[in-house]
């Protein structure tokens, strides 16, 4: 018999507990994850792939990948492959087991004659206008089609004709026999099969029907002998249907379907819908923009697959809908990148210091820690001259009483280097604008601490001017100013909830020279900054970061205090 692997617990998982002891499916545990090859997968399919995945692994249990490729308006090759990509790089693996809806389409059509031959499907010659006014609504019942009491011989010979493609797109349907009258719309005579004469990126021309999703969907986790059939909660009214056809059908495996609330985060919007339209619209470069709440958005953001599947486990699953704060994705990612990412410094916006008492010729190497959580990944030379760049916001000249930085005759420390002191602003005669500090440096505070035990409130980043390497940063922020973005008013969309300034390009930052030939993935914290990544569109010449997240800014916190 077996039981979970790991403590984990949810009600999905205590359903499955209990199958397993009362021996139902043999005790075995099988799950699918069922994509539809129409987008590129986003962080709340993560959740879906760490579940099924993870519910296969902690059973010792198998699941699939299969594409639920029964559309073939939407479907195309690059997402099949987009889609593989990412689950890979989570970290899961379906081994031989990737399988297609439309690999059963032969044996789904059987089994669309054996319900026509059971009088429970027919021919039905309405359009798709009329099918739903006669569907009747929440509140009223439906209205039986005319079509409804075909014999069985016509109702086979006209499905017969629909598939040799001798109808039109549109002008019949393959239709269930069940209950025009029920509670449940889904339940009035649900369309199982279409016309559409339109070639599939798998099977070509061989289909001119296609069947619709849950008759499809039934149908394929049975053939691969799934035990529980997990989904989202918008699917659990149509459970009875799902049910319903794999009974009439008496098949060997009848999976058991598990609704589960589908997850939302703040400031973004998970529907592959609404995706393909800022892909579309050129609100994003692609779907791998690194703002984009999909897969190949975070990974190019610098997002690790730890971080990703430890939010999935934190956010747990549910039968509640809920909308969870993109900081909890955030905190994760800091979490991993603290433990892995070297420390290095640069500086984003500029402002030169001549440190007038140092050699104009002198070049120092300074020792820097790379990791202080990891003492492992040792330690590195930083080279130290009389110029030098901070960060602009690291200086004021009438500073707030809260400012503990650099100002006109402050000491502060410069990280692994020297007390200085700032001794002369220098500014544009024209415009005011300041040019450059001059300091002084005390020798003998080298490595950042004074003998005496003077101490300083500040600790700057900082890099050599003369031996820093050029790169461009972007800095990013929420792609949505709305935690709920798809709470709109009325005769809007949800782009009207689009932040403006969600990407901001930094063209001429300053960084440490260790980093010339960083490559494509390499993380960093970039020191008292945040955690940046190397961008696919950084070269030889040129260096390109993405920023990953920020650290948490107890500056900007206490400065904000300040001001109010
Ligand atoms: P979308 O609404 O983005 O178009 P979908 O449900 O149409 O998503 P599918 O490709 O059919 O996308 O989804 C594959 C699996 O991932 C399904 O089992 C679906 O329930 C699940 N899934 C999709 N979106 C979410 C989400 N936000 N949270 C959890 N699971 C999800
Ligand atoms: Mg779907």
């Amino acid at each position: 018999m077996t039981t979970p692997d790991s403590a984990r617990s949810d009600f999905i998982r205590d359903i499955i507990t209990g199958d397993v002891k009362t021996g139902k499916y043999g005790g075995k545990v099988y799950t699918r994850f069922p994509p539809e090859p129409n987008g590129y997968l986003h962080i709340g399919h993560a959740k879906s792939i760490c579940l099924n995945f993870g519910i296969a692994k902690d059973f010792k249990g198998l699941c699939n990948l299969r594409f639920d490729d029964t559309n073939p308006t939407k479907e195309e090759v690059e997402y099949v492959e987009s889609i593989k990509k990412d689950v890979r790089w989570l970290g899961f693996d379906w081994e031989d087991r990737l399988f297609y809806a439309s690999d059963y389409f032969e044996q789904m059509c059987r089994y669309a004659v054996q319900i026509i031959k059971m009088g429970k499907a027919y021919v039905c010659d309405l359009s798709a206008d009329e099918i739903r006014e006669y569907r009747g609504t929440l509140t009223e019942p439906g209205k039986d089609s005319p079509y409804r009491n075909r014999s069985v011989e016509e109702n086979l010979d006209l499905f017969e004709r629909m598939r040799a493609g001798e109808f039109p797109d549109g002008s019949r349907t393959l239709r269930a026999k069940i209950d025009m009258k029920s509670g449940n719309i889904n339940m009035r005579d649900p369309v199982i099969y279409r016309i559409m004469h339109m070639p599939h990126h798998r099977t070509g021309d061989k289909w001119c029907i296609y069947p619709m999703y849950d008759f499809a969907h039934c149908i394929s986790d049975s053939i691969e002998g799934i035990t529980h059939s997990i989904c989202t909660l918008e699917f659990e009214d149509h459970r009875p249907l799902y049910d319903w056809f794999l009974d009439e059908l008496e098949v060997d495996c009848h999976p058991k379907q598990i609704e589960f609330a589908r997850l939302n985060l703040s400031h973004t919007v998970l529907s592959k819908r609404k995706l393909i339209k800022l892909v579309e619209d050129g609100n994003v470069t692609g779907w791998d923009d690194p703002r984009m709440p999909t897969i190949a958005g975070l990974r190019r953001r610098g997002y690790t697959p730890e971080a990703v599947r430890n939010f999935c486990e934190r956010i747990g699953v549910s039968k509640r809908d809920n909308l969870v704060d993109i900081s909890l994705l955030e905190y994760c990612i800091r979490e991993d990148l603290n433990k892995r990412a070297p420390r290095v410094m640069v500086v984003l916006h500029s402002l030169r210091v001549v440190i007038v008492n140092y050699p104009e010729e002198k070049t120092e190497e300074l020792e820097a820690i790379n990791n202080p959580e990891d003492a492992t990944m040792g330690t590195r030379k930083i080279p130290f001259s009389r110029v030098l760049y901070i960060e602009q916001e690291d200086f004021q000249e009438a500073p707030p009483k809260q400012f503990f930085r650099l100002v006109p005759g402050r000491e502060v420390r410069l990280r692994y280097a020297y007390f200085i002191k700032c001794v002369d602003v220098i500014k544009d005669t024209n415009t005011g604008r300041i040019i450059e500090l001059h300091c002084t440096y005390d020798p003998e505070t080298r490595g950042g601490n004074a003998p005496d035990g003077r101490k300083v409130k500040a600790t700057l980043h900082w890099v050599s001017a003369s031996h820093a390497v050029d790169a461009e940063v972007r800095l990013y922020d929420y792609l949505f100013l709305k935690a709920d973005p798809t709470d709109i008013e009325e005769g809007k969309d949800f782009k009207s909830h689009i932040n403006p300034n969600s990407l901001e390009i930094l063209k001429s930052c300053r960084v440490e020279p260790g980093l010339k030939g960083a490559t494509q993935g390499d993380c960093y914290q970039f020191e008292r900054l945040g955690y940046f990544c190397v961008d696919k569109d950084s070269s030889d010449n040129k260096l390109v970061f993405n920023r990953t997240v920020t650290l948490r800014d107890t500056w900007a916190k206490i400065e904000k205090k300040g001001k109010g």
